[in-house]
């Protein structure tokens, strides 16, 4: 079949779910058998989020080929189980720099460059390129930001001429907001109706819309805006707050939202899609009763998505172990001797964060020996992993000054330091270590059991290493070096056995834990600070 091409913007306001709402009629098309993907078009300026801090864009999610991205990416690949590349995330900022970099080379043989044109061309590359693959029947192009924004006119524009040429062979899905107005006891559907208006103004007919509602949406306020707004009322669709993402490609299911998407792009729908997978894990998610409660130390815990891909890998381990998850986030910066009991007392595991620089790096430390000494399941994830080397070394090994070289570039122990490869860069963006590489893992040891496998491969994002020449000191000691890549032998997992739980990872194994396929490291994590709780009663 053609390649098909499904558009989502959102209007009225921010964060109305369009990842989740495109993820989810992704993973609803997968079940039916086809073969699709999705991508997001950033309108900001930065070539990718690498580069912004986590309280301007939450989470930098990373794909297996090394692309920093939005973290939309991560539901996506949560959702469907399909992997994302570099070609899944574009920003405004890439678009320019590939149309500056040819008018340098002199591609544009002397004409002007514009906006429309040749930024609306780019654009429009970029949209079909994954189509050209001959991968994906279906390909979803979320729009960030909301219809309105100056910074959205160039990808709406181009989603104008692509639906121009692609007629049936596109669709456009628009999300709004339908505000409840308590004091008069009304849905109101006015925002949608002058949202719907911008996007014609733009020459965008939406063809389905969803309406992010906090309470049911009448037939009445249905068929309203499917008046006002050219859209078939069937095709007006609710998104009701619901407790868990993972409900929405069945809410969106029962308002035949696939069915719809099928037919409007010359499809006879046939059957339903395989769920049942799905499935099995909503129902362990809303049976589950008995709680397990991991801490996650970090020094960005007030912000909601900081560390969204652990918060997701966590919680499939826990629905997959009929557990509901709890995560007690503890300030890194607030934590030290004095409290570290009455913080990590009550927990069943705990997660040592990743992230950067000084600031929290005292409390990761006050953590993991507190965790240590107690023995509690721990896992240090990347930075954590680093913090776990430095207070095994300061406390175990007696270096009393070990550390990072991020942190105390003049350190006598340099225990974890600046990777060989990075010593020459001056450039920030994108050039850390990032993405996939093979991790060996020691037959017998904690990880390579967790696994059932001695070969995995992990995404990374980090710029200093374990330092090799300490190696044998840790091992003799205790903490042991049981993954390593099998080029260059960078220590990728440490652990010490004996302990109940207690690992580290140079890598981030939450980016690969999908619903269908949660990772085996947190799973393993989990199931040890549910026995760990269990030994407590
Ligand atoms: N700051 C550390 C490094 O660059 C860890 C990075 C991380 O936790 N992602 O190596």
């Amino acid at each position: 079949m053609e390649t098909k091409y499904i558009f989502v913007t959102g209007g009225v306001v921010s964060s109305l779910g369009k990842g989740i709402i495109s993820s989810s009629l992704a993973c609803l098309l997968k079940a039916r058998g086809y073969r699709v993907t999705i991508q997001k078009f950033d309108p900001y300026i930065n070539i990718d989020p690498g580069t912004l801090n986590p309280y301007e864009h939450g989470e930098c999610y990373v794909t297996v080929d090394g692309h920093e991205a939005d973290l939309d990416l991560g539901h996506y690949e949560r959702f469907t189980n399909v992997r994302t590349t570099r070609a899944n995330n574009v920003t405004t900022g890439r678009i320019y720099q590939s149309v500056i970099n040819k008018e340098r080379h002199g591609d544009y043989l002397g004409r002007t460059v514009q906006i429309v044109p040749h930024i609306t061309d780019e654009i429009k590359r970029c949209v079909k390129a994954l189509g050209h693959t001959g991968e994906y029947d279906y390909i979803i192009t979320e729009i960030g930001g909301v219809v309105g924004d100056i910074e959205s006119l160039p990808f709406l524009e181009a989603v104008r001429q692509l639906r121009w040429d692609l007629g049936q062979d596109s669709l456009c899905i628009h999300l709004t907001y339908v505000p409840y107005i308590a004091a008069a006891k009304e849905l109101k559907t006015k925002p949608t109706q002058h949202s719907v208006k911008q996007l014609q103004e733009l020459g965008i007919q939406p063809d389905v819309l969803v309406l992010r509602t906090e309470h049911p949406v009448t037939e009445e306020v249905r068929r309203k805006i499917a008046l006002f707004c050219n859209v078939a009322p069937d095709a007006v669709i609710q998104s009701q707050d619901v407790p868990s993402i993972y409900e929405v490609p069945l809410t969106m299911h029962a308002q035949h939202l696939d069915e719809i998407v099928l037919r409007k792009t010359g499809i006879t729908p046939e059957g339903e899609p395989h769920m049942a997978p799905w499935m099995n894990f909503v129902e362990k998610m809303r049976g589950a009763s008995e709680v397990v409660t991991i801490g996650l130390v970090g020094k960005y815990v007030e912000l909601q998505d900081a560390y969204k891909s652990i918060n997701e890998a966590l919680f499939h381990a826990a629905t997959y172990a009929d557990h509901k998850l709890e995560i007690k986030y503890i300030h890194s910066e607030k934590l030290d001797e004095s409290n570290a009991g009455a913080l990590l007392g009550d927990l069943d595991g705990v997660i040592i964060a990743p992230g950067f620089g000084q600031r929290g790096v005292e409390g990761k430390f006050v953590a993991l020996k507190w965790a240590r000494e107690h023995d509690i399941p721990t896992f240090g994830i990347c930075l954590g992993m680093q913090c776990m080397v430095i207070e095994f070394a300061r406390d175990v090994l007696g270096l009393a000054d070990a550390n990072s070289t991020e942190m105390n570039p003049a350190t006598a122990h340099n225990v974890i330091d600046l990777m060989e490869e990075q010593k020459g860069i001056a450039d920030m963006g994108g050039t850390m270590r990032l993405g996939a590489y093979d991790c060996a893992l020691r037959p017998g040891s904690l990880a390579a059991g967790a696994y059932g496998k001695e070969l995995v491969s992990e995404r990374h994002r980090h710029r200093f290493e374990f330092n090799e020449a300490y190696r044998g000191r840790f091992e003799e000691a205790g903490m042991q070096c049981v993954g390593e890549n099998p080029r260059t032998h960078l220590v990728e997992v440490v652990e010490i056995p004996g302990k109940r739980w207690y690992l580290g990872t140079q890598y981030h194994p939450e980016y690969s834990s999908t619903v269908l396929e949660p990772n085996p490291l947190f799973i393993s994590f989990v199931n040890a600070a549910i026995a760990y709780k269990e030994s407590k009663k």
